[in-house]
């Protein structure tokens, strides 16, 4: 790829000083920073100089927990059951399907200036092509769970062996076939979904699988209250004390949402120096956190993958937490932009902050030599932007996925000009649309009620 020059850039290296180059160049030499600063003069004219004049750089987003559930947009979000709705259309798509929505999925992680993905997801060998065909990086697993989701629908847990056994079977495909390939830039990880979904005998396993081969685990952790039910009515713990009497809480595991985690679970969370992966609950406690000194990284989690509206979410979230506390964890201009979490400490966490909570932080997350030149820039040209005095955040708070104009992995350009090309765009979208509509359609089929409750709500009100 020889070496490339971005030059003229603001640029916001997110490293652990926070430094800012108000102008400045990055030198980039295969798939590596070698050279980053106000000063930046290559020794041999580049091959390729990228003039980000008016342009800021950042380390491209890590989204540090998602899945592939955006295919059926339009129809969760309108009639809202997680039960009876989200979980059991997961299991009308098939592994073919991959090949449509595989390349959209990754359509929409590189449009939203993300770099790497961690994906949990039930067929993860038709994305992990994907991720390989399209340049981008992702941590992948592969959902591990026992319940029966059809049951599930009507209140009732019900765990079928052979079905974990089947998911676990998968995620140890996953791993000997795609560890390290793509030119290193596909991972992977263990996830058993959650302790009400998957029984102790599986977690045991997990363990196992992980320590073998020392990677890391993943799992949702007292993300509801009906897990929390479930768990305490199993065993008589919570979610947290249970993973940890199992010898599963530690700091190469991180949890997600964790919304009812109590004090104590807390406690045990902080002194595991297990990360915490922070969703779309944007009202859960995430100062908090941060303030015990919880790693925490910022994750989309299921409908859209756009990190900017997440932080935008997020700041309203917590300012309406503090309002309703009273202003108390020491937001106290709780209605003012400046309330805490800053915009910028929110950026951190979109990108060395849950580069550090997944472990790979010494490759990607922050701008600096060395590291892997997984950058993005984004165009303040733009009248919603600029004027402004501070670019970052005007970014966080007005800026949209349409205003990142380049994003790169491995140094590898994935979108230039606010067009992606490695992947064609119009065909993976329509194609995408046609295999969810034949999805959503079977669903529909065995569920009529659910098809009647869906159209009743795209009429009006
Ligand atoms: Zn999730």
């Amino acid at each position: 790829m020889g070496e490339t020059l971005i030059e003229n850039a603001y640029i916001a290296t997110m490293d652990k000083d926070g430094t800012v180059y108000r102008e400045g160049g990055i030198l980039i030499e295969d798939d590596r920073i070698t050279e980053i600063g106000p000063d930046v003069r290559p020794p041999r004219s580049p091959e390729h100089v990228i003039d980000a004049r008016h342009m800021v750089a950042l380390p491209g987003f890590v989204n540090a927990h998602s899945h592939l559930q955006q295919y059926f947009r339009g129809v969760y979000e309108l009639i809202g059951d997680f039960y009876k709705v989200n979980l059991p259309l997961e299991g009308y798509r098939r592994p073919e399907d991959m090949e449509w929505l595989g390349p959209a999925s990754c359509a929409e992680f590189i449009h939203a200036g993300c770099t790497t993905a961690m994906v949990i997801y039930t067929y993860p060998h038709g994305f992990a092509e994907s991720v390989a065909q399209a340049g981008f990086r992702a941590i992948l697993g592969a959902d591990i769970e026992e319940v029966d989701l059809v049951r599930l629908m009507d209140g009732a847990y019900h765990y079928l062996p052979e079905k974990g056994e089947a998911a676990y079977k998968r995620a140890v495909d996953l791993h000997r076939k795609w560890e390290g390939e793509a030119e290193g830039r596909i991972t992977t990880i263990v996830a058993p979904k959650a302790a009400d979904l998957a029984l102790p005998e599986t977690y045991l396993k997990c363990k196992d699988l992980a320590e073998e081969h020392g990677l890391r685990m993943t799992t949702h952790l007292s993300q509801s209250w009906r897990e929390v039910t479930q768990v305490q009515r199993l065993y008589g713990k919570t979610p947290p004390q249970h993973l940890q009497d199992l010898g599963v809480l530690n700091n190469r595991l991180t949890g997600a949402h964790c919304t009812y985690a109590t004090e104590q679970d807390l406690k045990l969370i902080t002194r595991a120096g297990m990360g915490i992966l922070h969703c779309r609950a944007v009202t859960n406690p995430l100062l908090r956190w941060l303030d015990t000194g919880i790693p925490v990284g910022l994750g989309t989690d299921d409908y859209f993958h756009d990190m900017l509206q997440l932080l935008r979410q997020n700041l309203r979230g917590q300012r309406t937490r503090a309002r309703l506390a009273g202003g108390s964890e020491g937001m106290l201009a709780s209605n003012s932009l400046t309330a805490r979490p800053s915009p910028r400490r929110l950026l951190e966490l979109a990108t060395r902050g849950g580069a550090e909570t997944l472990g790979i932080a010494d490759k990607v997350g922050s701008l600096e030599p060395g590291k892997k030149a997984d950058v993005i820039l984004v165009d303040m040209l733009n009248p919603l932007l600029t004027p402004t005095m501070d670019p970052l955040t005007s970014i966080v708070l007005y800026g949209t996925s349409d205003d990142i104009s380049t994003v790169m992995v491995d140094g590898k350009t994935l979108k230039q000009d606010k067009r992606l090309t490695t992947i064609n765009q119009r065909e993976a979208l329509t194609g995408a649309q046609g295999r969810v509509e034949e999805i959503i359609e079977r669903f529909f089929a065995d569920h009529p009620d659910q098809r009647e409750n869906w159209e009743k709500r795209t009429r009006k009100n």
